[in-house]
């Protein structure tokens, strides 16, 4: 909704609002916030609050630290869980420089810019549809997670075996409360595992969909007694979570995939944005799995990507592209873990996809066999190439890829690299289990 400011003013006396918390996203993914009391209104609607901007990860230094934060006004929305203290509600905002300009080290003011170029390429709307997947464990007496899942569920089975499905109907019903559009909610392959789909919408709000839900995720959970974690690997040996993004590019006509006459009802620009997303598919991972963990999902046997290639037909390469037609035509990015920060992953898509538009890039021929059947000389044979298998593999060919660093902008680009670089550093001197198994009493 498009609430205008005295809009704004009469809902929070109507509905005794106490806070207004303010939100925003780090270059992590992390949501963050700052809360102030409702007396604070004027100076809300009026781009007056600022904060220290120093003391999130990837934004300024001491010497510059001061931001401004601009509310989007249509992302208002009062949380339906209340505080003793009064209604809370919440706006998500853009960060400002003190001299009244865009921050660019903020990945939504970024994604605004993509999707600016977007515009200038000719096109309306670029459309997201996330697909979410999450496991809930149980928390112990002092309120800690365990690693005790809360059921033995598997793939779309009902109580009594889904003992969270009471958890993630409360999750979808607080949704609606929220104005989502809940398309599909289901246990998934492993114990303890959910997805909820919801209904596309645009680039900006999908990317503020995806905060919010996990924040609705986490908190519905902790109602429940179960911890909710978008971790893509908590355990090995089962499915680890994923987030795939399915997307379609709109123009004034319309769905600009979808060609009725085209090979597979499919536009020339369709298979030039598939061309686009699968040459930059490597550079992508650092920004689509940027955790160290998300590389632990990204092995064969678990419905997780591994190689690039795409299909109409066959569900497990990277990009899918599921059967509807029409409006709903679209590709499905299956490598997206829940751990990417949403605003730079679609920027990044997008600005992948935009780059075979522009050099009218066609596509490797498509895979409808089972890529993990394939031996090396088969997949070599195929030109089938396999994504980055750690963190420090992603992030060196994110170095060499230009559009997807453009994707970014410089300063986002720099913030992310450093940050990601020391947690693979961090990563890299602790000696695990595994190893201690292997070679201690071997060596
Ligand atoms: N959990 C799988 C993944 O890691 C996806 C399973 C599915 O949705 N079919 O991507
Ligand atoms: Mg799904
Ligand atoms: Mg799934
Ligand atoms: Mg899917």
């Amino acid at each position: 909704v498009n609430y205008t400011k005295d809009e704004i003013r009469q809902i929070v006396k109507d509905e005794n609002v106490q806070f207004l918390r303010l939100m925003f996203t780090d270059i992590g993914g992390i949501i963050k916030n700052v809360e102030v009391p409702v007396n604070q209104l004027e100076k809300v609607l009026n781009n007056k609050i600022m904060f220290d901007g120093s003391s999130i990860d990837g934004f300024v230094r001491i010497e510059e630290s001061d931001m401004y934060l601009y509310p989007e006004l249509d992302t208002w929305m009062i949380f339906p869980w209340g505080s003793e203290h009064g209604k809370v509600a919440r706006l998500i905002c853009r960060i400002y420089n003190t001299d009244g300009t865009p921050f660019m080290g903020d990945p939504r003011n970024n994604l605004i810019r993509v999707l600016d170029e977007m515009r200038e390429a000719g096109f309306t709307d670029f459309n997201i549809g996330p697909e979410p997947e999450f496991f809930l464990f149980k928390l112990d007496d002092k309120g800690q997670p365990t690693l005790n899942l809360n059921d033995k569920g598997s793939y779309f089975d009902l109580a009594p075996v889904d003992l969270g499905e009471n958890c993630r109907r409360d999750i979808v019903l607080e949704m609606e409360n929220m104005g989502f559009e809940v398309e599909a909610s289901h246990h998934e392959v492993a114990p303890g595992q959910h997805e909820i789909d919801f209904k596309y919408s645009n680039a900006l709000a999908a990317a503020d969909k995806i905060q919010t839900f996990k924040l609705i995720v986490k908190t519905v959970a902790r109602k429940h007694g179960l911890h909710a974690t978008f971790m893509p690997k908590p355990l090995d040996g089962i499915n680890g979570s994923g987030m795939h993004m399915n997307m379609s590019l709109f123009h004034d006509k319309g769905n600009a995939f979808f060609d009725e006459k085209g090979e597979m009802q499919l536009s020339d620009d369709a298979y030039h944005f598939l061309a686009g997303l699968l040459s930059h598919a490597r550079g992508l991972t650092a920004i689509a799995n940027p955790t160290v963990n998300s590389y632990k999902r990204l092995v064969p046997g678990f419905e997780a990507p591994v190689y690039v290639a795409w299909s109409g037909k066959n569900r497990s390469p990277l990009v899918r592209i599921p059967a509807s037609r029409g409006l709903s035509t679209r590709l499905e990015l299956r490598s997206v873990d829940p751990t990417a920060n949403p605003y730079l992953v679609i920027a990044a898509m997008l600005e992948a996809g935009l780059d075979g538009v522009r050099q009218k890039a066609e596509p490797q021929p498509a895979v409808d066999r089972n890529i993990y059947r394939m031996n090396d000389d088969e997949r070599e044979a195929n030109h089938i190439i396999d994504l980055p298998s750690t963190l420090h593999t992603a992030l060196k060919v994110l170095q060499g890829d230009e559009v997807l660093k453009s994707s970014l902008g410089p300063h986002l680009y720099q913030s992310f690299l450093e940050s990601k670089r020391l947690e693979w550093a961090s990563y890299r001197q602790v000696v695990s289990q595994w190893e201690r198994d292997q070679y201690l009493e071997l060596y």
